[in-house]
């Protein structure tokens, strides 16, 4: 074959995670990104929770960047301890309901965490992929909106839920993300940035725990509440709060500010929640969020010359804060395959480049589809209170799946 050359699409934390490992690893490659530079990022922001899958970025990341990791995080003066405990409350009474303890948790910002893995990656920006051509039989060729294109042995699509790669594979339906609201089952979600100019409010949010706290309420709501930036850990007028918090209901048009809907939950609801809902600023908007999942299924993968990663290769509800360690695990498998490739394994036949992407596809498909699957009913779970137990928040804390453990098992 061709020498291998991997092009990238989309630098998103997972794009960026593995240019980082290729990079490491001498693999060539190039990433491109749509958006015009390294700042402009979409406004959308959130906190990212990683727990089993930290010890995956040690493969991933340069030594100098995974012993920096602290400061991607939401706070980076923060100390994490080797277990961090996520307690679940009634949100209606405070009696605390099940903790789910999370070893090697850490919360990174994303904004912050997306800056921090392109430090060292030469991306290429202004980069819309427009169409995906074969243009011999072991290579592919990316065409951009601008008219360049770029060619190579393997794209990976690592542009998120809405991925064009993923709708040029397998057609506009099946390849389509589905909203995880629907007409016989709707939810309002909604994720608002906020800020408590008065100090007192911003400690008393941040007092029942320094990192994430869930309470859920028997009319079938789910609040959560993380800091999200802590800028100067002595000024909590400073920090900036993320406030998750969604219930069963119809979502309004977009554009509408359900700020009045959300103030109307806080006199159902206890302290904290209750409080940093009534102290939301009047100026704050709060919009109802769309929240799409797409279940990974078996593809052509062109001989081995077309696969996806993170969400683009399995986007997911949110609701038990898998999604990027599922990213993590793909760069890692990703690489693992790329690197059997190259060397082999002992005195095993070499597998060809169609043979280890196949099982790269075929692991991910298994592993991510698993967790696609829990995450959604999960989501459907907490916020109905009969069910709330049967969870997988109660049942199997953050555990990663048992597919997620091989290549745990397999970095060592
Ligand atoms: C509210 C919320 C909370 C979450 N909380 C958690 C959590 O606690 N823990 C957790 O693990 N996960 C969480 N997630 C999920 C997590 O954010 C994602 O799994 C992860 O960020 C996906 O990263 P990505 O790089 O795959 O995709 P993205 O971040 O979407 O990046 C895709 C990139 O591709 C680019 N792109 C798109 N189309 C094109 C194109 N045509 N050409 C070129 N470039 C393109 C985009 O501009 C973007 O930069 C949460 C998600 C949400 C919505």
């Amino acid at each position: 074959m061709e020498d291998l050359h991997v092009l990238i699409v989309g630098a998103g934390i997972t794009g960026l995670l593995l240019a980082q490992a290729l990079k490491k690893a001498s693999i060539p490659h190039t990433i491109f990104e749509a958006e015009v530079s390294a700042t402009a990022y979409r406004p959308r922001q959130w906190g990212l929770s990683i727990h089993w899958s930290y010890p995956l970025l040690r493969k991933i990341l340069p030594q100098e960047l995974f012993d920096r990791l602290q400061e991607a995080q939401c706070d980076p003066y923060y100390t994490n301890p080797d277990v961090e405990n996520l307690n679940i409350y009634n949100g209606s009474t405070g009696e605390q309901m099940t903790v789910m303890p999370e070893p090697h948790h850490r919360r990174f910002n994303r904004a912050r965490m997306r800056a921090f893995c392109a430090q060292g990656i030469d991306v290429q920006y202004s980069k819309k992929l427009a169409s995906i051509s074969y243009p011999t039989s072991d290579t592919v060729r990316v065409h951009f909106e601008d008219s360049t294109s770029a060619t190579g042995t393997l794209l990976v699509g690592a542009d998120g839920t809405h991925s064009r790669i993923r709708r040029q594979l397998l057609g506009p339906e099946k390849g389509a993300a589905t909203s995880a609201s629907t007409a016989e089952e709707s939810f309002v979600f909604t994720n608002t940035m906020v800020r408590y100019p008065n100090p007192e409010h911003a400690k008393f949010v941040r007092a029942l725990h320094p990192v994430f706290y869930m309470g859920l309420h028997p009319e079938g709501g789910l609040f959560w509440v993380s800091p999200q930036d802590v800028p100067d850990p002595q000024d909590p007028s400073s920090w900036t709060f993320q406030l998750f918090m969604n219930w069963r209901g119809q979502a309004p048009a977009d554009g509408t500010n359900i700020l009045p809907e959300l103030k109307a939950w806080a006199p159902k609801l206890v302290d904290p929640w209750k409080s940093a809902i009534e102290w939301l600023p009047d100026d704050t908007f709060v919009q109802a969020q769309k929240i799409g999942y797409w279940m990974p299924i078996p593809r052509d993968n062109m001989g081995g010359r077309v696969t996806l990663a993170g969400d683009a290769a399995h986007p997911m509800a949110p609701f038990r804060g898998q999604g990027l360690s599922h990213c993590i695990a793909d760069v890692s498998s990703l690489l693992s395959q790329l690197e059997l490739f190259i060397t082999g394994s002992g005195s095993l036949p070499k597998p060809t480049f169609a043979e280890v992407i196949t099982a790269y596809d075929s692991e991910v498909i298994a592993r991510a589809g698993d967790e696609v699957e829990t995450s959604l009913q999960t989501m459907r779970f907490l916020m109905t209170w009969d069910k709330v137990q049967q969870s997988a928040s109660f049942t199997r804390s953050a555990d990663p799946n048992a597919a997620a453990l091989k290549i745990l098992a397999a970095k060592t």
